[in-house]
């Protein structure tokens, strides 16, 4: 019995789930990110969080789960590879605000595919 309860729970994550973690994610990266720099005000800090929550979710907005097309290349593990030399890239030696914003929205991506990548099904190579 327990073992059946737990792998049905495994199979895949929900919306709400994708969204909790991208909203705590990006409390936090927002917190991190505010002490680097000065110019994070409430205003980038609140935008900072809503695009991490809307990146957390928009895996699943291109490919919804119960379509076809589910985890597919914009669940691979290939576009995860991309997403964290995107990341870098954007970061390095750069602190616009287009930084902060196009950061929060890959790591919420990023935090997206992580969770799936803990469920039964997993994540295609491309
Ligand atoms: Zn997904």
């Amino acid at each position: 019995m327990e073992t059946k309860y737990h792998s049905s729970m495994v199979i895949s994550v929900n919306r709400d789930e994708h969204m909790i973690i991208g909203f705590v994610i990006g409390i936090l990266t927002g917190v991190l990110g505010s002490t680097f720099s000065e110019n994070f005000d409430f205003i980038l800090y609140s935008l900072f969080v809503g695009l991490t929550v809307l990146g957390s979710l928009f895996p699943d907005l291109i490919e919804p789960p119960n379509k076809k097309n589910h985890r597919q290349f914009f669940h691979s593990i290939t576009l995860f590879a991309f997403l964290i030399i995107l990341l870098i890239w954007v970061n390095f030696g750069n602190q616009s605000v287009l930084t902060y914003l196009s950061t929060s929205f890959i790591i919420g991506y990023l935090s997206h595919l992580l969770l799936d990548a803990t469920s039964q099904i997993g994540l295609p190579k491309y």
